[in-house]
């Protein structure tokens, strides 16, 4: 019934069988991240995982399924061994590699399918998927679990394009969500946290290959943030599809401050009705990767063209990260108060191996998942629905442990500054820090969640710290020992 194959993505998700023992270890993308269980499990089918979720309900152990740990947080960490009385195991899907073209423009897919494998085997059927992360290297129940994304004002997270799942609960019963029959309760199972169950495939839209022209200009930086600023908003009224990879900092180690870099770039996408050579990929540049700070045009089919590969990951070494998304009408005024507070943290990074500090900045449009980042419940009618998503990166000289502790730190700050100024939400998956009174203001269908959450999980099994901690999930405090 269960089976162990490995991973297609080992540098992402590395699960090393302990020399002594059979504890198995989990680590996200760079390592730094990581916890113990006492087993791994990778059921061969969809039977197998139900079978598996019914033999442990009644002893109530840990379970956390996983994708490939793609994130900068703890989100997907299972429980560790040992620090309950139950017994904790790691489950991956990997096994489930169903692939079914339907004829309604949607495929359906087992919960087994890395992103960039399902791009390459539907790129063979003439389809693609249109909204996309920067990179293709989740699994695709993890990137649709956090609702992962890309740019573009009438875009939404890739969660919006799921018409419907099978999902098992902690009983080991299986459900199909469908859009349709089940519209409410699509809109809790959409962007779901690892918390709801263990979905064994997904049914998505998609669309016939087409190709993107992707224009990329250099722009020019100040430290005058409001003109800077101004001047992207104004850029965002011309392009609907938009990222820019700016301004970038580096770190003067004898002066110990950031400078700003005299450029920076942006990248916009539209339709053409081009068919030629197809040459976005020449560098990576869609995740910033490469020589990309120059004027050119390329063109490309769109996923090629929105985001890269794994041979697309330049550093996987240590760094820190916020993501955060807001109404655009705040666009200038977040952007400038953010960097400003950025400036006022310098002198808490004196003293460590810092290097290089980049913002950059997306567009994203809202949607009606409880848990989504972009969830337009809150907002007033003067919102347009549109969100800006501003990210910072923290990069470092070397791996050094203290400097990414101190990063992450006051990485968390930025929200509690923020968070209820610009009713701004942190991506689930970067650093994202535990506040519950500020998650039920900007995700106020929380309740909502929560009900279909004990339902699915009624004894916590798929709770983990994270989950916990950052929904207020109280009653699975003692499951955990928390
Ligand atoms: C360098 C870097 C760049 C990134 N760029 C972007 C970006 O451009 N846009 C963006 O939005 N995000 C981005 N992310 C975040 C990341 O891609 C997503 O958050 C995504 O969720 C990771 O997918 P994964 O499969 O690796 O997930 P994991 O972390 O392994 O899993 C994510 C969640 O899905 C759950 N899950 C996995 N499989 C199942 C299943 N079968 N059933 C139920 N739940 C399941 C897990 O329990 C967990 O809660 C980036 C992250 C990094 C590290």
């Amino acid at each position: 019934m269960v089976a162990f194959r490995s991973m297609r993505l080992p540098l992402l998700l590395l699960l090393l069988n302990a020399t002594f023992g059979s504890a198995h270890r989990w680590f996200n993308w760079q390592y730094e991240v990581s916890c113990e269980s006492d087993t791994f499990i990778a059921p061969a089918d969809e039977k197998g995982v139900a079978d598996f979720l019914k033999k442990e309900f009644p002893k109530q152990s840990h379970i956390k399924v996983v994708g490939n740990g793609h994130g900068f947080g703890n989100l997907t960490t299972c429980t560790n061994k040992g620090s309950t009385n139950k017994t904790s195991h790691i489950v991956s899907l990997t096994n489930l590699k169903k692939l079914e073209i339907n004829k309604d423009m949607t495929v359906t897919v087992g919960a087994g399918w890395e992103v960039y494998d399902l791009v390459n085997e539907l790129k063979e059927h003439n389809l693609s998927f249109n909204y996309l992360g920067a990179m293709r290297v989740q699994n695709i129940v993890g990137a649709i679990s956090t609702g992962t994304h890309g740019t573009g004002q009438n875009i939404t997270n890739m969660a919006t394009q799921v018409v419907s799942l099978r999902v098992a609960d902690a009983r080991g019963e299986i459900r199909t969500i469908d859009a349709h029959k089940n519209a409410e309760e699509m809109k809790a199972f959409r962007i779901n946290l690892g918390a709801l169950g263990l979905i064994t495939e997904i049914t998505l839209k998609v669309q016939p290959t087409h190709f993107l022209k992707k224009t990329t200009k250099v722009l020019n930086a100040t430290a005058d943030y409001t003109k800077l600023y101004t001047e992207l908003a104004d850029l965002y009224k011309k392009h609907d599809r938009m990222t820019v990879w700016g301004p970038h900092f580096n770190w003067d180690a004898k002066a110990e401050d950031w400078v700003i870099e005299p450029t920076f770039y942006a990248s916009w996408w539209e339709p053409t009705n081009y068919t030629g050579v197809r040459n976005c990929t020449l560098n990576y540049c869609a995740n910033g990767c490469g020589d990309c700070i120059k004027d050119y045009v390329c063109y490309d089919e769109t996923s090629d063209a929105v985001s890269c590969p794994p041979q697309g990951i330049c550093s996987s070494q240590f760094y820190a990260e916020i993501e955060h998304f807001f109404p655009m009408e705040h666009f200038v005024d977040a952007a400038v108060n953010y960097t400003k507070y950025q400036q006022a943290q310098t002198p808490k990074m004196k003293g460590f191996e810092n290097e290089k500090m980049i913002f950059q900045f997306r567009a994203l449009g809202g949607d009606d998942s409880y848990m989504s980042p972009a969830n337009t419940y809150n907002l007033s009618s003067e919102n347009s629905g549109v969100f800006a998503v501003l990210e910072i990166d923290w990069m470092q000289k070397v791996n050094h442990w203290d400097t990414l502790y101190n990063n992450q730190q006051f990485a968390y700050d930025f929200q509690d500054e923020f968070g209820s100024v610009y009713n701004a939400r942190s991506h689930w998956n970067k650093m994202s820090p535990n506040n519950p009174k500020h998650t039920l203001a900007v995700f106020p269908k929380l309740p909502e969640f929560l009900k279909i959450q004990e339902r699915q999980d009624p004894n916590c099994q798929f709770a983990n710290d994270f989950l916990v901690n950052q929904l207020g999930i109280e009653r699975c405090r003692p499951a955990l020992n928390l």
